[in-house]
Formats: C-alpha cells, sequence, structure tokens
C-alpha cells in the first residue's frame, strides 16, 4: 500500500502534472475554426417615439457591371475602384419594422428561399431582434419583384399568418395581369414573365384569405405613415413617409441599388428598371428632396442597416451613413 506523499506516488502525480500541460499547449496551439457568420442582421433606433428596426435578408454577390445602364462598364469599374470595390459587388438586401407601440409594421420582407442561401435570413433576423413573424399586423410593400415580397410565403405557406398585406393598387395589378405576363419575355428579371409568375404564387395565399388591402396612389395607412409615388422602377413603386415627433424617414425601396455609383450619379439607371428614364428622374427627385428636408432615408440595397442622409454636391449627392447607435 504507498502513502498519499510516498515517493512513487509523488513521481505518478508529476506525469500527470505534465501530460495535463502538454495537452493545453496542443490545444492552445491548435487554429480556432474559421467562424464565418457576422453579428445578427438587425439594427434598431428610435424615431421620435417609433422603433425603428432595420432587418437584414442576406446579401448577394451582383454583377453590377452588366446589371447598371446608361453608363460605360469602364466609368463602372473606375467609380468601385475609388472606393475600394470591384463588380460582383456584394450587396445588401434590407427591410425595416416600425413598432408604433400600437401595431408592428414590416416594409417590405426579403426574399425568402428564391435566391439561395446567402438571403432568406429576414425572419430568423425578426427573431433575434426580439420580435416573432406571427406579431407582424401589417406589411408595407414597396414593389413586388420577388427579393421585395419573396419572403411572405414559406413553401406556399403564409410567413405572417396574422399580417394584412398593403400594396400599391397600380402595383398589385400590372404583377397579377395574365395579359402583361403573356406579352414579356422569357428570364426571372425586370419586366420578364418569370418575375410575373413569381409574384402570383407568393401573393395567391394571401389574396385566398382576403388579407392583401390595395391603396390608391398617396395614402395614409396608419397615423404619421404615408405611402407616396415613386414609379419608374416599377409602375406602382412607392416609398413610405414615417413621421414621428417632428421626425421623419423616408423607406425608399429601390430607387437606388448601387450606392458607390447612384449618389454621386443618379443618371445611371438598372436593366430591373420597367421605365429607366422615369426611375432616374424620380430618383433625382427623392434625393434632392431628401438633402434638402435632411431627411433620414432607409433604402432596401444600399449597404446594411442601410439608413443615411444625403447632401447635394456639385454634381451628384454624397451619402452620409447614420451614426452607430448601440439603442436605448
Ligand atoms: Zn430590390
Amino acid at each position: 500500500m504507498t502513502n498519499r506523499h510516498s515517493p512513487a506516488r509523488l513521481h505518478l502525480q508529476a506525469l500527470y502534472a505534465l501530460f495535463a500541460f502538454f495537452l493545453l499547449q496542443c490545444a492552445a496551439h491548435a487554429a480556432a475554426p474559421l467562424a464565418h457568420t457576422s453579428a445578427p442582421g438587425f439594427y434598431r433606433f428610435m424615431l421620435g417615439s417609433d422603433e425603428i428596426t432595420a432587418l437584414n435578408d442576406g446579401t448577394l454577390e451582383l454583377p453590377v457591371d452588366q446589371f447598371l445602364t446608361n453608363t460605360t462598364p469602364q466609368q463602372i469599374q473606375r467609380a468601385l475602384a475609388a472606393d475600394y470595390l470591384e463588380s460582383p459587388l456584394e450587396t445588401s438586401y434590407n427591410a425595416f419594422l416600425v413598432n408604433t407601440g400600437a401595431k408592428l409594421i414590416l416594409i417590405d420582407t426579403g426574399v425568402g428561399n428564391i435566391f439561395g442561401p446567402r438571403l432568406g435570413r429576414l425572419a430568423t433576423n425578426i427573431k433575434a431582434s426580439g420580435y416573432t413573424p406571427d406579431q407582424v399586423d401589417e406589411i408595407y410593400i414597396t414593389h413586388m419583384h420577388a427579393d421585395h415580397i419573396g419572403g411572405l410565403t414559406t413553401d406556399g405557406g403564409m410567413s405572417f399568418p396574422n399580417a394584412t398585406i398593403r400594396i400599391n393598387r397600380r402595383e398589385l395589378d400590372y404583377w397579377l395581369s395574365e395579359a402583361n405576363m403573356a406579352k414579356a419575355p422569357e428570364g426571372n428579371r425586370g419586366d420578364q414573365k418569370g418575375t410575373y409568375r413569381r409574384a402570383m404564387a407568393i401573393m395567391a395565399p394571401y389574396i385566398q384569405q382576403g388579407r392583401v388591402q390595395p391603396f390608391d396612389g398617396e395614402a395614409e395607412l396608419s397615423p404619421g405613415i404615408r405611402a407616396y409615388q415613386s414609379a419608374g422602377h416599377t409602375p406602382g413603386h412607392v416609398g413610405y413617409l414615417i413621421e414621428s415627433q417632428g421626425n421623419q424617414l423616408m423607406v425608399i425601396g429601390d430607387i437606388i441599388h448601387v450606392a458607390a455609383i447612384q449618389f454621386q450619379d443618379p443618371t445611371v439607371t438598372i436593366s430591373f428598371d420597367s421605365d429607366s428614364a422615369q426611375a432616374e428622374k424620380e430618383r433625382i427627385k427623392e434625393f434632392t428632396r431628401i438633402a434638402d428636408g435632411k431627411i433620414l432615408f432607409a433604402a432596401a440595397h444600399v449597404p446594411f442597416p442601410g439608413l443615411g442622409r444625403l447632401k447635394a454636391e456639385q454634381h451628384g449627392f454624397r451619402w452620409i451613413p447614420v451614426n452607430y447607435s448601440a439603442g436605448k
């Protein structure tokens, strides 16, 4: 029988200690696996008494040098390089949640599972932000491209079972028209057949349940939240002006797609526009309004959280992203 302090036992203990030290050293030198993901995609701030949550649906690498029009690939490359960027450009897909205290309103819904795993994170980020999709009372749509309405459904079912959908009647009628779809060329972008087909499929369960309430043009949809017309990118595209206690936020939808290019040159258009000339006019008009009024704006494809202000410059506009807030 060995005594607790016998030399043999002490020798064994020293060996164990050495072995444990060796294991620790191994662990410390093992490479940590890459984590890959960023923080949950939500950003929160107060606009007067309204709580606004910017929500990210994910990002996608867009070959903007092929998509942008009324410019040249060389001009695009030069403008991107000036901001240390290149095409394809990782592009944000954002939506915005408004808690007025009386209602929870979501503006646009991301793309759902239509464009692959880099997108479709809206529901996850709503939950990360402290809400659940079934709490959403109303959904206001800027326009009916799949990256703005795709999140409405999951596997053909309603992702927001308690929500009423508000859409400009002109936009709704345009994309639900079988006659328009019949005239459209094949493809899945802009005014192509696939865009109509998707819009019809996505809206179907909400229409069947009587959950779609179109509005006509300029309309106050909720106290302090007004839709305003901004057609061009699509025929019934709208923005939403949110006002609370003297503060304003313009949710502008797809007035802009590439921050590094179209703020400084708002005459650059994109091939998904239904009417590029009208979209260009509308972009310049809204940017001027935002700059003149020093209005905070929220955009679907400006880098997340897609929030900032504009200053008019000699040529074009300068984008001033919001100063980071940790919330209150
Ligand atoms: Zn879009």
